[in-house]
């Protein structure tokens, strides 16, 4: 669907103390020259930054540079591009170790989240004696949890025993739940650090915590929390991680995905060998029988995607000029901001907050739950504003803190309030399939 201005519901904008206050703190900004680095579209309000990064010039550029070394350089490119392709991966990986807090031979950037997940799994993942569960959580992903049944078939068992799945309270887990679910028949334990509808933000720390003391592997799923929320995987003591780079990293649609594996795994031989998780020292011996790289880089499969790395690597670099602290510190503001115009000037409206209120439980995005949210939604794109709609009643709004201004979000909450006033939504007809 296409997304216009909407100019219409901008008419007379009130120069009211909460524009005024956007507007402030967009001008004390310390990251707001980051938003000339991106794409953005006038008149466009994009929400949708948890589901796909926007484009960065840097981004762009490094596509560029890529395809001229494959013009002109061809097999060259491998080791003569300016950014050489051979280790291409591992300088990626050694970057997005200080994203996740993590020592640089604990990350690997290749393949797919969820492909990466099932890998991880598949060498984790192995049941004996009395532990022989698997454990999750109702509110994860889709495709985590399609991976988790598989895995569990996979090792011979039957989901509907073996595999945990902790239910929600109105939407959310309870960090409880999942501890006492992480019991002496549990093997393996998987959640997501933000969880995709509510945004709410698990403590990750804790979980890795009661994990370790229970004799459980953890691992958790980051791509709602990689570029907007600081992670310390080592400190943790996390046994594992996935993520992907096309949300928050705004690595491009698709874009290589990352692991982590806590060096107390990495006498593991991975299961999925392929010759691009050779030593590099020796990838080019051609030898007939593996020499695993160290660390987290033996997990890697086959020959990457380098135009699909080379604008990774390039929307890295921008996460490190900003510094996560600081994008943390400015997506909580706005997420916080959000909720205040939310709280005051859409009651009686029928939203209700479905994010947690303290910050510290908070990812980068707000949901708000409203039984006629596929229509809202769909009407938000209308009038210029692309949220995202999860069913069965979720508005996702996420101010992707590179990006998005104050003045922003003042904007999404004051369409919204018009939309709703003059009831628009019900004329919107809800997209078939709704997946945005
Ligand atoms: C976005 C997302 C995925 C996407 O998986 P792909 O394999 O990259 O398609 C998986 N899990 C979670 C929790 C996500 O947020």
């Amino acid at each position: 669907m296409t997304v216009s201005a909407g100019p219409t519901l901008d008419d007379d904008l009130p120069l009211d103390d909460d524009l005024l206050e956007a507007r402030r703190r967009d001008a004390s900004d310390p990251l707001a020259a980051f938003r000339r680095r991106f794409y953005t579209r006038d008149g466009v309000l994009y929400m949708d930054g948890n589901s796909l990064g926007l484009l960065s010039r840097d981004a762009e550029a490094a596509v560029q540079s890529a395809l001229a070394a494959w013009r002109d350089q061809a097999v060259e490119g491998w080791t003569g591009a300016p950014e050489p392709w051979f280790t291409m991966a591992e300088r990626v990986a050694a970057r997005q170790a200080a994203l996740v807090g993590a020592a640089p031979d604990e990350v690997a950037v290749t393949g797919s989240t969820t492909a990466n997940l099932h890998h991880l799994l598949l060498a984790l993942y192995r049941p004996r004696g009395r532990r022989t569960r698997l454990v999750g959580d109702v509110l994860n992903f889709p495709s985590d949890l399609y991976a988790l049944e598989a895995q569990v078939r996979r090792a011979g068992l039957d989901p509907s025993r073996d595999l945990i799945l902790v239910g929600d309270r109105d939407g959310l887990l309870d960090e409880d739940d999942l501890i006492a679910a992480m019991d002496e028949r549990a093997a393996v334990a998987v959640f997501s650090s933000v969880l995709y509808r509510s945004g709410q933000l698990l403590d990750m720390a804790r979980l890795a915590a009661a994990a370790r003391e229970r004799g459980v592997l953890i691992g958790f799923d980051l791509s709602h929390s990689v570029g907007v929320v600081p992670h310390r995987l080592s400190d943790w003591g996390v046994d594992f991680a996935v993520w992907c780079n096309y949300k928050y990293v705004n690595g491009g649609p698709g874009t290589v995905a990352g692991l982590y594996l806590n060096r107390r795994h990495h006498g593991l031989v991975p299961p999925l060998t392929g010759w691009w998780g050779s030593d590099k020292r020796r990838q080019f011996e051609m030898l007939s029988t593996f020499v695993p790289a160290e660390g987290a880089a033996a997990w890697q499969v086959s020959t990457p995607p380098i135009l699909s790395l080379a604008p990774l690597e390039a929307a890295v670099g921008i996460l490190e000029e900003a510094g996560i602290e600081r994008i943390r510190a400015k997506s909580l503001a706005l997420t916080e901001f959000l909720l205040d115009l939310v709280d005051r000037h859409l009651a009686g409206f029928g939203f209700r907050v479905g994010t947690p209120r303290e910050p510290h439980r908070r990812g980068g995005h707000v949901a708000l739950r409203h039984p006629d949210g596929a229509r809202i939604a769909a009407a938000l794109r209308l009038y210029g504003v692309v949220p995202d709609f999860r069913p069965p009643d979720v508005i996702r709004l996420a101010p992707s803190p590179l990006y998005t201004r104050f003045e922003d979000v003042w904007l999404v909450v004051r369409r919204l309030r018009a939309m709703m006033e003059q009831r628009l939504h019900l004329q919107a007809a809800v997209p078939e399939g709704t997946v945005t």
